[in-house]
């Protein structure tokens, strides 16, 4: 019963990854257009994610920013509450690398300084466009990190669970 209902949970998370957003010291450029791809006009949303606010159910941490010092400490136990496999996006020059923040006394610098980072989309800010684009890219990246068995196994669950439906 316990594998029906793991393979349930990875067919869930597959199809519906529940993002995290977490501004680490960015002016909020990025934030307004991370917020744009999730409105209806760019609809990230009809690619299965959806935002939480709480990192104990999210699957993809979406991050924006710089790393300030101050922030370096909650970033690192946000990241540590989410619960594996979990992913983390770092969105704008900034996250990537600091960008014009880079060497400030106060700044540790990108997300991947800090914590792994599983894909960047760099941009100043980024445009809601390619926010999709680096989504995308990572549901397949999320999709490869499954065990070829376990997607199988996923993918049985599914049809099993939409026959039953039918019916
Ligand atoms: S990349 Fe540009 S827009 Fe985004 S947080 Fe940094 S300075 Fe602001």
């Amino acid at each position: 019963m316990s594998g029906l209902i793991d393979n349930l949970m990875t067919w869930a998370r597959l199809k519906s990854p529940w993002i995290l957003h977490f501004n680490s010291g960015a002016c909020n450029a990025c934030d307004i257009e991370i917020i744009a791809a999730l409105t209806p006009r760019f609809d990230v949303e009809r690619f299965g994610l959806m935002l939480k606010a709480t990192p104990r159910h999210a699957d993809v941490l979406v991050c924006s920013g710089p790393v300030t010092r101050q922030i370096e400490k909650r970033l690192i136990r946000i990241y540590e509450q989410m619960p594996a496999p979990k992913f983390v996006v770092a969105v704008g020059t900034c996250a990537c690398s600091g960008g014009v923040f880079n060497g400030c006394y106060n700044v540790a610098g990108g997300v991947n300084e800090v914590i792994p980072v599983s894909a960047f989309i760099p941009g100043c800010p980024v445009r809601p466009e390619a926010v999709i684009d680096g989504v995308v890219k990572l549901l397949g990246h999320f999709e490869s990190s499954v065990r070829a068995a376990d997607l199988a196994a996923a993918k049985a669950a599914e049809s099993a669970l939409l026959s039953g439906q039918s019916k």
